[in-house]
């Protein structure tokens, strides 16, 4: 259950307040108007804290990490390895600039590299950053995707329309553990459902989606699935030259430590 972040005052609230005003106020100043009465008036700071933690909410409900630690991680920062930089800019200029245009919204991500190269990470840092822009996100495994998209009986139907219309009307789909044939123990019978969600998602919403996966996208035909939807997603990827490719692994260790910066002039 998400926990609300602490509210900070910014210098304008702080300023403006009366020191005797009681401590449920934060966020609030006493503006003289025009005509002169005074009005109870809520600070831009406040403003964007309560629409911050309103989007940290509904994020938490769809599985993106919203706890503080989350919320102050730094892509740059937190990074082990070095080799993956420029991708990692990538990621980040794709968060920075996106905008609800077409080409934005239909580019899929592949997040690829093999396990333990902070794959996961990256994806829950876009999720959550564009939670807090005020799009919606869902972070789901492959294999929870699967469970809840393709129905296994007639009974309750319903249950699988709703969870397939809501994964449509998300603004951004993160599949972790993607195309991964063991992790997702795909059946043949799932296949035409998944195939028709992704198509149906990308091609007539113009919605792309974030795989995360440590299979790489010329091999998801062999994990299983149909060489139609390999060709499928190649596609996009290629259009929007949008497969991230990451090496470094969290056992790598930091080589700078206490030699950084001397120099070897023997
Ligand atoms: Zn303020």
């Amino acid at each position: 259950m998400f926990k609300k972040t602490l509210f900070i005052e910014c210098p304008i609230c702080k300023t403006k307040k009366h020191p005797d005003s009681p401590r449920e106020l934060a966020g609030y100043f006493y503006a003289t108007q025009d005509n002169g009465s005074v009005v109870l008036t809520e600070c831009q700071c406040h403003k964007k804290w309560m629409l911050d933690n309103k989007a940290l909410i509904q994020a938490s409900k769809n599985n993106i990490w919203t706890n503080e630690k989350d919320l102050k991680f730094s892509p740059f920062e937190e990074r082990i390895g070095k080799r993956d930089l420029p991708e990692i800019r990538k990621i980040v200029s794709y968060v920075e600039n996106f905008t609800g245009s077409e080409e934005f919204r239909e580019a899929s991500l592949y997040i690829y590299g093999e396990a333990r190269t902070q794959k996961t990470t990256l994806a829950q840092w876009i999720g959550l950053s564009m939670a807090l822009k005020g799009y919606s996100v869902y972070y789901n495994s492959m294999h929870n995707f699967i469970i809840n998209l393709v129905p296994t009986g007639f009974t309750d139907i319903e249950k699988y329309k709703v969870y397939h219309n809501r994964m449509i009307e998300m603004d951004f789909l993160i599949i972790d553990d993607a195309f991964n044939c063991h992790q997702a123990n795909i059946q043949t019978y799932q296949l035409p459902y998944i195939e028709a969600f992704f198509r149906e998602r990308i091609e007539m919403y113009k919605k792309g989606i974030i795989f995360v996966s440590c299979i790489p996208p010329h091999k998801i035909k062999e994990n299983k699935f149909s060489s139609s939807l390999q060709d499928f997603i190649e596609k996009n990827l290629k259009k929007y030259k949008s497969l991230i490719t990451l090496h470094d692994t969290i056992d790598m260790v930091d080589t700078k430590g206490i030699f950084e910066g001397i120099k070897n002039d023997k």
